[in-house]
């Protein structure tokens, strides 16, 4: 676990986010941008919502059909000459890895970026066996040398200022890198370059397995995957074992929506399909190529009807450009490797810990705009309601909120208690409000408003007035 994902809670760490006002503005800018480009992006393609339903049906299909799918990709990878692993903890993973790497006597890693591996901790535990290991892509190489985790799927280092990126860049090369564009990107270049020549391994994600031909497909914009996997006489490739589609036809309707809706491009500069390791007649590719096709709490969910539809997740990030929640306090305050809705959807199943992620199910406002831009239509507003039940269920919120409900629920069970609760509100309400409504309300009602305002009681309930104007 990251130093920023230790200890807080999401309301602690949200409310140091809330002081940071340049993260907050970061994100702000950067999303917006993002949005305005997918709008003219998906406006240009046009039949957005048909679209959207397409990848919705595949991804329905390839997901109620995982078992068969991933058994014939594993068939034709091996068909292709390469090797398959599935593990079914990140902690297998982190072993099989090792001992890849082990086995060829590896020692420098080019890593290209990859959520999955993020996910199970990949670089801590190569680093820690001594191994050199570098992040290829330009954001997450800035977080490897800050030693911070992405705060988003698409962009990971979207609250990094220029500033901030010189002075990492410039303890690397012990003199002053300025901080404009041009000289940030030589000098990353320059160092990364030196790096995929150095490598004996090359770790990327993977965004989509193609089950009928045994071929895996990287979209970048940096062309750092095409490197690390085609460079170094070795290429382990790790996916999440839902991340796959039947056949190229699928694919192609999968990288029409993910570009649009990640960063509002009709394609990323590149899209790399490797199929196993080099044949005869190739030119370059590597000699070695393992597929490690991780579960690790996957499925779980896909045991879980009701959760199921998360696992179509296409990781866009469309959902938390448009969330309220997340444009405020960034994606550090989840304190898990996915934040936004679908992380906050996600995290407790994955990890297995309820009782410390199933909260971020309050994360949200429920409003539905991340249901509503979702590129394969999960409902995620749902599903959070869906969540906090869960929570609720399994007695993870506080006591006090519990012993509220219930009274509540007592109350509004019987007419004449109900009654009774509403005349005593409407007195005891007086000393607190102010302009009508109630500013500083006793524990617990000052959870609510120490931060916003709460309707008075109407001096006559909705019965009262019926039936004054109809006797
Ligand atoms: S849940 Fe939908 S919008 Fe969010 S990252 Fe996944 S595919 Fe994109």
């Amino acid at each position: 676990m990251n130093k920023i994902h230790q200890g807080k809670t999401f309301r602690e760490r949200a409310r140091e986010a809330l002081k940071d006002d340049f993260m907050r503005q970061a994100v702000r800018k950067a999303v917006d941008t993002l949005e305005t480009r997918k709008e003219e992006a998906t406006d240009a393609l046009g039949n957005w919502d048909q679209w959207r339903e397409q990848g919705k049906r595949i991804r329905e299909h390839a997901v109620e059909n995982l078992d068969y799918y991933l058994s014939q990709l594993a068939a034709n990878v091996r068909n292709n000459g390469g090797t398959v692993y599935f593990a079914p903890e990140a902690k297998d993973a982190r072993q099989i890895i090792l001992e890849i790497i082990k086995k060829h006597g590896g020692k420098h890693i080019v890593k290209s970026k990859s959520m999955v591996t993020e996910e199970i901790h990949l670089n801590k535990a190569l680093i820690k066996e001594g191994l050199d290991v570098v992040e290829t892509d330009l954001a997450e190489y800035i977080l490897q040398l800050a030693d911070e985790p992405p705060s988003h799927i698409v962009v990971p280092s979207i609250h990094k200022s220029r500033d901030q990126i010189a002075e990492l860049f410039s303890n690397v090369a012990r003199e002053k890198i300025p901080n404009d564009t041009p000289s940030l990107t030589a000098f990353s270049r320059k160092v990364l370059r030196e790096k995929f020549l150095q490598a004996d391994i090359g770790i990327t994600g993977c965004n989509f397995a193609i089950a009928d031909t045994g071929a895996i497909s990287l979209v970048t914009n940096e062309g750092n995957a095409r490197l690390t996997n085609s460079l170094p006489k070795v290429h382990i490739a790790v996916m999440g074992m839902e991340r796959l589609v039947p056949s190229f036809a699928d694919l192609e309707v999968l990288l029409t929506l993910l570009p649009r809706s990640a960063t509002g491009q009709k394609l990323t500069s590149y899209i790399s399909i490797t199929n196993g390791p080099k044949k005869p007649e190739d030119l370059d590719g590597p000699d070695y190529f393992y597929l490690v096709i991780l579960d690790n709490g996957r499925s779980r969910i896909l045991a879980d009807t009701e959760f199921r539809q998360s696992l179509h997740c296409i990781r866009c990030g469309a959902c938390f450009n448009v969330c309220p929640v997340y444009r405020q306090v960034g994606g550090h305050s989840y304190g898990s490797v996915y934040g936004g809705p679908i992380g906050s959807v996600i995290s407790a199943f994955l990890t297995n810990d309820m009782e410390r992620y199933g909260g971020l199910a309050y994360a949200s406002t429920l409003c539905a705009a991340c249901s509503t831009v979702c590129a394969v239509k999960i409902p995620l507003h749902d599903l959070l309601l869906k969540l906090r039940h869960r929570y609720v269920t399994h007695k993870y919120t506080p006591a006090a909120e519990r012993t509220v409900f219930k009274l509540w629920r007592t109350t509004f069970q019987n007419p004449k208690t109900y009654r009774l609760a509403i005349k005593m509100a409407q007195k005891a309400q007086s000393p607190l409000v102010n302009n009508g409504y109630i500013i500083k309300g006793p524990p617990p009602l000052s959870a609510w408003t120490n931060s916003r305002y709460f309707p008075k009681a109407a001096e006559k309930t909705f019965r009262e007035q019926w039936q004054q104007q109809h006797h």
